[in-house]
């Protein structure tokens, strides 16, 4: 007789539970399926309301909330762009679509670009003269700064604000993996990962926390701001009967088809959270007294919505043979993003004093954060890490 073998465990897969299939049936019954349409309306509002922020504009996949938001930024070609080297690829290629260079900084213990490095960075490797801060090693103009909220984990802000609206930087949050995420007192009221800078960006891939299949949202608190935005991902047309057009624009609206998937999704939001919080206090406390691994966890003063799960293991060589482990026991585990700054498209591009993320990028192990995780796949999660790690 065969053995009896476990069931496969993915690292995340969507929960479409709600009423994804009410609201799709919806628009097909209506005819409402394309780019424009009242659910697109309808959860840009309550994306807005859930989030803080007076205007929203949806869009195609977060990729493309993060290309527009440069432009609209003022982000011009040759500038340069601070960003961190621990990241998915997303938001450093946006850079280079607008022809712009990054800049790459280190991370802190919770993967989050170091502010203490930044504001290192900027005050001693740049000159600030006529209002515009210079790069003293490229001569290049450094406009814009993007922060990316990693594993939902909401980064430093309070120094990076400080420091962005000294040196007159645009701000740009990559909120794409921390929807919900909020920091309990910022400049003394309560804020929401994505709403502070000059653009938030969502996602709503369908590994993201909540999914349209694919989708984006790119978030403001300057009007103008969000008209040019809409303006850019509706091919920058200014007169809808001739079809006039004064920019060069992209076709990157989110369709009523996925903005109504994503309105249910937006729905389950808060039970997700405190899902996603629950599950990683049971998976922190069965593994609680195993040593030499430790947990990436929320910052102070903020609330994560723990969107990945990231567990560090600091011996050498150790998380490698976990993640081997883990994958002959069927369970999904997944390294840290090899460092952006060693990639073949971005070797040539300044990377300012690297030194903890090449730490982490060894060390640093994802494991399954499904919002559908059953108590019991999580304790086979911890049994498989705790029975290998005696072998160790
Ligand atoms: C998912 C993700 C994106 C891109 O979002 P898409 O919707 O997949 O284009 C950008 N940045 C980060 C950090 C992400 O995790």
């Amino acid at each position: 007789m065969m053995p009896k073998m476990d069931s496969f465990i993915s690292l995340s897969v969507p929960s479409l539970k709600g009423n994804e299939l009410k609201y799709l049936a919806d628009c097909i019954e209506t005819n409402w399926v394309s780019s424009v349409g009242p659910y697109v309306d309808r959860f840009e509002r309550e994306v807005a309301h859930r989030l803080g922020v007076p205007h929203a504009v949806a869009c195609v996949n977060g990729t493309a909330a993060l290309h527009v938001s440069l432009i609209a930024a003022g982000v011009q070609a040759e500038d340069e762009v601070i960003v961190p080297t621990v990241t998915f690829i997303a938001p450093v290629n946006a850079v280079r679509y607008v022809g712009a260079c990054p800049v790459f900084m280190d991370c802190d213990d919770h993967l989050n670009m170091d502010a203490a490095k930044l504001v290192d960075f900027v005050e001693k490797e740049c000159h600030f003269k006529d209002g515009r801060l210079l790069n003293r090693k490229t001569g290049r103009r450094v406009s814009a700064v993007i922060v990316v909220h990693v594993f939902g984990h909401p980064a430093n802000m309070e120094l990076i604000v400080q420091l962005t609206e000294k040196y007159g930087l645009k701000l740009i949050e990559d909120a794409t993996e921390s929807i919900g995420s909020y920091y309990k007192s910022l400049k003394g009221k309560k804020c929401f990962a994505g709403s502070i800078g000059d653009f938030g960006c969502l996602s709503f891939n369908g590994n993201k926390l909540i999914t349209t299949g694919g989708g984006g949202m790119v978030l403001t608190n300057d009007e103008a701001s969000a008209r040019r935005v809409r303006h850019l991902t509706t091919q920058a047309k200014e007169d809808p009967l001739y079809f006039r057009h004064d920019e060069i624009g992209f076709n990157y609206r989110l369709t009523n088809l996925q903005a109504a998937v994503g309105v249910a999704q937006l729905e389950q939001l808060e039970k997700f959270i405190e899902t996603k919080r629950k599950n990683f206090t049971t998976y922190r406390e069965s593994l609680c007294g195993v040593t030499d691994l430790r947990w990436i966890e929320e910052p102070e003063g903020t609330y994560s919505n723990y969107w990945h799960y990231a567990l560090v293991v600091d011996k050498e060589g150790d998380r490698d043979r976990l993640l081997i482990h883990l994958r002959e026991k069927r369970i999904e585990a997944r390294p840290l993003w090899a460092l952006i700054h060693r990639q073949r498209p971005y070797q040539k591009f300044q990377a300012y004093r690297i030194e903890k993320a090449l730490r982490y990028e060894s060390a640093v192990l994802n494991i399954p954060c499904s919002v559908s995780l059953k108590e019991e796949e999580i304790q086979r999660v911890t049994e498989v890490i705790r029975s290998d790690w005696r072998v160790f």
